[in-house]
């Protein structure tokens, strides 16, 4: 009687051992589809309907900016929809606002352009402001950031490694947290 009671109990622990086991190899296929989720870029629009001159320096820049990280993809935006990014010419300075991580207004303004300044590293930098990069002034040619600080010889629209991986960090697993936040930050230059 009390030998088939322990039989009993470890027939039923076995019972529990499968179900466990049963339960992780279910769970199994699921990793990869999560997996995936994670290494999808995050989608962002531009509209540079009203970049005027700059237009072309600004589909470069986006473009550069899809060369060189994987977490965020930047699009030009259908017609009819509201984009994520506003891209417009004016006579001013060039500047960034910021109204949440990867999304915002960027104005690609003739006054650094007349001084010589190069118009795919003006686009691609402020576009890193959209993208969470601060200014790091004054800095080198090699920092997409440093900006005007690097001299109108410095054509260089690319970003560092450093750059890169802070944008990278910003739209990865982060993200979601990140993105709700509201910035609205203006950046001049
Ligand atoms: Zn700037």
């Amino acid at each position: 009687m009390h030998v088939r009671t322990l039989v009993r109990c470890f027939t039923a622990a076995l019972a529990v051992t499968f179900a466990l086991a049963g339960g992780q190899a279910a769970a199994a296929p699921a990793a990869p589809a999560a997996e995936d989720r994670t290494l999808a870029p995050r989608i962002l629009t531009y509209d540079a309907s009203a970049a005027a001159e700059f237009r072309a320096a600004v589909d470069r820049g986006a473009a550069i900016w899809n060369e060189s990280v994987d977490a965020v993809e930047l699009r030009p935006v259908a017609a009819g929809q509201r984009a994520n990014i506003r891209i417009l010419a004016d006579n001013g300075w060039p500047r960034a606002y910021t109204s949440s991580l990867g999304n915002g207004t960027v104005y690609i303004g003739r006054q650094a352009v007349t001084q010589g300044y190069n118009t795919v590293r003006i686009s691609s930098h402020e576009l890193g402001h959209i993208l969470g990069l601060p200014d790091r002034k004054p800095g080198p040619c090699s920092s997409l950031m440093s900006g005007s600080t690097a001299g109108v010889a410095c054509t260089n629209p690319y970003p560092n490694a450093a750059e890169k991986a802070e944008v990278e960090s910003d739209f990865g697993g982060a993200f979601a947290r990140s993105a709700g936040a509201p910035r609205n930050v203006m950046t001049v230059g």
